[in-house]
């Protein structure tokens, strides 16, 4: 099925200058960007984004973390697009990561781990009217 995603590179990726590198493994893995921008995300709107770990001891840090820099957000596109970008940037903790994951290869830890991508269709379908408008996801060709 044709899907659609919400990816962030996270402040930690932004910061060491892997935009690019980022981008490009999802590229090479037949995913086209259907939106993109860079932006700085509040603590409150880090907070809401991350909404569903609000009980888990890890969401304070997190939010902080998120909101610390610039990060930037894209849709991207493709056959079971959401299930695919789980794959091509691994486990949470990098750690556990497989070889040749965008975590494996960039993550500095659990928290910082570089990227983040919808986990299911009901949050494809929240988080990417988080930063796009309807006006704003443009088809590929
Ligand atoms: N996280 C953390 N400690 C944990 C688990 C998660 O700092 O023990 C952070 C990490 O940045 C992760 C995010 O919280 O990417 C959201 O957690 P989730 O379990 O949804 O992991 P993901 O879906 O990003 O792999
Ligand atoms: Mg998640």
């Amino acid at each position: 099925m044709l899907e659609r995603t919400l990816v962030m590179i996270k402040p930690d990726g932004v910061q060491r200058n892997l935009i690019g590198k980022v981008i490009s493994i999802f590229e090479e893995n037949g995913l086209k960007v259907v939106a993109l921008k860079k932006t700085k995300l509040s603590k409150e709107q880090a907070k809401a984004f991350y909404i569903v770990h609000k009980e888990r001891p890890f969401y304070e840090d997190l939010t902080t973390y998120m909101s610390s820099g610039p990060i930037v957000a894209m849709v991207l596109e493709g056959e079971n697009a959401i299930q695919r970008v789980r794959e091509i940037m691994g486990a949470t903790d990098p750690k556990e990561a497989k070889e040749g994951t965008i975590r494996r290869l960039f993550a500095i830890d659990k928290e910082k781990n570089t990227v983040h991508g919808s986990d299911s269709p009901e949050s494809a379908k929240k988080e990417i009217p988080f930063f796009f408008s309807e006006q704003e996801l443009l088809d590929v060709a």
